[in-house]
Parts: C-alpha cells; sequence; structure tokens
C-alpha cells in the first residue's frame, strides 16, 4: 500500500514539461531517477528509524551509509569526526564543490508512536539506561542524502563540478566531556574546496512544505550556569548569614532584564531562560549556595557576545550588593543559523520548484538551534525546513517528542531538494 501511495505521489512532485524546458535539463534527468530509488529510501529511513544511536554512537548508521557510498563508487572517508562520513562524487569538472549535510543521530526518548519499525532500542546517557529515538527525524536526513546520491551518482559524467556527501554525528550534542558534531567535523577539513553547503530538517509542517529565511534562521543556543556562595545560617536568623536563595531569586530577575532592557530589541529578539534553580535541604536552613542553570538563545553574534558579558556582570553584581559571589560559567553551543542572503535568493526558485505544491515560504525565526550554522561561519550555506506531518494527523507533535512522527511521502520532496539544490548550484547563477 505504501509503495502505491509513494509511486502515486512522485508524479505530484514531478516538473512539468514547461518546467523542464524552462530549466537546468540535469534536474530533468534527475527527476528521471529518483522514482526508482525512493522504496530504498523508504527502506533505509525505516531501518535507521528502528535502529538509532545516540550522539558520537553512531556506528551502525555510518556503517550503513558507508557501505552505500562505497557501492556507489564515491570516494570514502569514514571515522570522520568520530563517526561521521565523507563521500565525493567527482563530475566531469573538479570545480566549483557543493556539499549536501545529513545529520545522523537520535535523542534519549522512547518512542511512544505505533509503527511496526517503531525504536525499542536503549542506549547509555549521562550514565543512565534510557529509551533511544528518532525524535529529531535524523532518520529521514540520512535516507534522504543516501537517495539523493544514489541519483547523482548515476548521472556523474553531466555533473560540471563535484559534490560532497556529509554525513554528520552528534548534532544534538556530544555527550559530556566529549567533542563532536559540525565543528569537529570542520576541524578535521570537511569544508576544505567546498563553495556552498545545503541541509534540511524535517518538522511538523504541512507535508511537502519547505520553509526558508534568508539572513538570521535558527538561534544560537549557549548554555550559562551560575553558583551563588552565601553563607549557612539558622532560616529563624537570616542575618547571621548570606542568603543564597533570595539573591539567585533577584539574579533570575535580574537576567530578565537583559533582553527586555539591555539589548537593542530593534536589532534581533534573544532569551535568556532559567531552566533549572536548586539549592537548600530543608525549610528551617538557609543553604550555603544555590545554583542556576539556563539557556541563551540570540540571532546575532554580536548581541550574543553583549548578552554573556551582561549576564555576568548582573550576576555578580547582584550577589555582591548582598555580600555574597556568583561564579558564571557559560558554555557556548551551536552559532546562529544564518543563510547566505545571495545564496538564498538564488536558490530559492529550486526550492519553490521542488516543494509540494510549489509550497516554498519564508519562515519567522526559529528559536530552536542547529548547528548548521558553524559551517555557515567558514562558507555560504542554505538551511531549510522539509514538512512531515502528516494530514490527517491534527496536531502533529514537535521534534523531540515522543510522539514526533514523519510521513515518508515527504521523502520524494527531501530526495529531489538535496539532487535539484546540487545541480542548480554547480551550472551556476
Ligand atoms: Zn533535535
Ligand atoms: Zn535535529
Amino acid at each position: 500500500m505504501r509503495h502505491i501511495l509513494l509511486f502515486a505521489f512522485i508524479f505530484q512532485i514531478l516538473p512539468s514539461l514547461a518546467e523542464i524546458q524552462a530549466g537546468n535539463p540535469l534536474t530533468a534527468a534527475a527527476d528521471q531517477r529518483i522514482a526508482p530509488v525512493l522504496d530504498k529510501v523508504v527502506a533505509w529511513r525505516r531501518d535507521i528509524h528502528e535502529h538509532p544511536e545516540l550522539s558520537n554512537r553512531e556506528f551502525r548508521t555510518s556503517a550503513l551509509v558507508a557501505e552505500h557510498l562505497q557501492s556507489l563508487g564515491l570516494e570514502v572517508t569514514t571515522g570522520v569526526a568520530h563517526t561521521g562520513v565523507v563521500g565525493i562524487l567527482r563530475g566531469q569538472a573538479d570545480q566549483p564543490v557543493v556539499a549536501l549535510r545529513a545529520d545522523m543521530d537520535a535523542l534519549p526518548v522512547s518512542e511512544q508512536v505505533d509503527l511496526p519499525f517503531a525504536s525499542r532500542a536503549m542506549g547509555l546517557y549521562q550514565g543512565k539506561e534510557v529509551g533511544v529515538m528518532h525524535a529529531c527525524g535524523h532518520d529521514n536526513h540520512v535516507a534522504i542524502l543516501m537517495g539523493a546520491a544514489e541519483v547523482l551518482a548515476g548521472m556523474r559524467e553531466q555533473i560540471p563540478g563535484t559534490i560532497k556527501f556529509i554525513f554528520q554525528p552528534a548534532e544534538e550534542g556530544p555527550p559530556e566531556g566529549e567533542e563532536g558534531g559540525a565543528s569537529m567535523m570542520i576541524e578535521q577539513g570537511v569544508l576544505e574546496d567546498v563553495d556552498a553547503i545545503f541541509g534540511l530538517h524535517v518538522g511538523p509542517l504541512p507535508l511537502g512544505m519547505i520553509t526558508y529565511r534568508p539572513g538570521q534562521f535558527m538561534a544560537s543556543a549557549d548554555r550559562f550556569h551560575i553558583v551563588v556562595n552565601g553563607s549557612q545560617t539558622h532560616g529563624a536568623m537570616p542575618w547571621a548569614g548570606i542568603d543564597p536563595v533570595v539573591v539567585g531569586s533577584q539574579i533570575v530577575l535580574g537576567l530578565q532584564t537583559i533582553a527586555s532592557r539591555q539589548v537593542d530589541v530593534t536589532l534581533t529578539p534573544s532569551i535568556v531562560t532559567v531552566g533549572r534553580f536548586s539549592a537548600g535541604v530543608r525549610n528551617n536552613i538557609i543553604p550555603d549556595s544555590a545554583e542556576l542553570e539556563g539557556t541563551i538563545r540570540t540571532f546575532d553574534e554580536g548581541v550574543r557576545q553583549q548578552i554573556h558579558d551582561r549576564i555576568r556582570r548582573t550576576a555578580a553584581s547582584i550577589a555582591e550588593s548582598a555580600g555574597a559571589t556568583a561564579t558564571v560559567t557559560i558554555d557556548r553551543g551551536p552559532p546562529v543559523t544564518a543563510n547566505n542572503e545571495a545564496l538564498t535568493a538564488r536558490m530559492a526558485p529550486t526550492l519553490k520548484r521542488v516543494a509540494m505544491d510549489n509550497m516554498a515560504v519564508e519562515s519567522d525565526r526559529i528559536t530552536t538551534a542547529e548547528d548548521f550554522g558553524d559551517y555557515q561561519q567558514v562558507i555560504p550555506g542554505l538551511f531549510f525546513f522539509l514538512g512531515v506531518a502528516d494530514p490527517d494527523q491534527k496536531a502533529p507533535a514537535p521534534n523531540h517528542s515522543p510522539y514526533f512522527y514523519a510521513d515518508e511521502r515527504a521523502l520524494p520532496v527531501g530526495v529531489r531538494a538535496m539532487t535539484h539544490l546540487a545541480l542548480d548550484y554547480l551550472a551556476g547563477p
């Protein structure tokens, strides 16, 4: 049944004759090659979905990818940034070089979706045995890029440049104490000689819809940790000590004035959230210390630095006003995912062409983060979202939910998007 549906579906996304005549003849040729690989794309996606692996532990997934790329005759490097795989497809010219990226890791989430290929996998996360699930949909990204590699490898002689397929581990962040993800891939040279990079993410948008945004798209995400040191005393005699709970509470409120009062709100939105506040053991003891942890989201690298400085100043000054001290640690996470404006304008017609019913629309900013931004700090890149919501589902679950579900009828749109972006880019402006 699925088989028939997918096959019927491919005709909905194929271009009209007029489109073929107006556009790049290579993308029309690629479309002829997409239908025959779709069954495999669906099978890969189900297989990867059923066997998810946590960040930096994508052993089975990367072996599957490497074997496939080798079977296509690509130059394959494995073990990049731990479990990453890079495949190079050399066409009839060395230049230009375009990269297509898929992330491979899953999350410590126990799947609640009723699927024949639902995950029952377990894994070790921060010392705890947890359920593992592709709750962010990276299984789709891997299968889509494997399919695009097969389509493009089949037309190697016609390709006017080089295509690099980047299968990246640990997008969700490496385990504590480890390195990994996009930044480590870059350190190990994956962007050498690459002129532009494209990446996609599935999300609970209407099926087959593509959303993107020139410039600031997804937020940077940094973690902060504050320890307030006071002085322990009896809860009935606060003057005999320094209360870190009250100081910590003032810091929580003080931090809220950074986004609202201290940075230019006309420039870009920003968020400072305290997600954890812990202190004390008993009702009548004022504890020695309090701990706060939170996240910083913004869309501008300058504002990002300003917020870091102001968090340090706010915490230290409030603590000092009470005779306490505050130690602030900020761990820099993924940078802003900022789409190169010229590249986005150039590729927008491609996105419109490949989206279902030409539904490619500019998006608002998104306050979640992506380490694709690391690549975009080095070379021009374009990142976009692909809608995978089941049209029959009233309230599709968000990414990272145990109920997250990707309708596989979006897979052909993904394969077509990656294939067309590479071919249109290599054909030149
Ligand atoms: Zn995610
Ligand atoms: Zn993700």
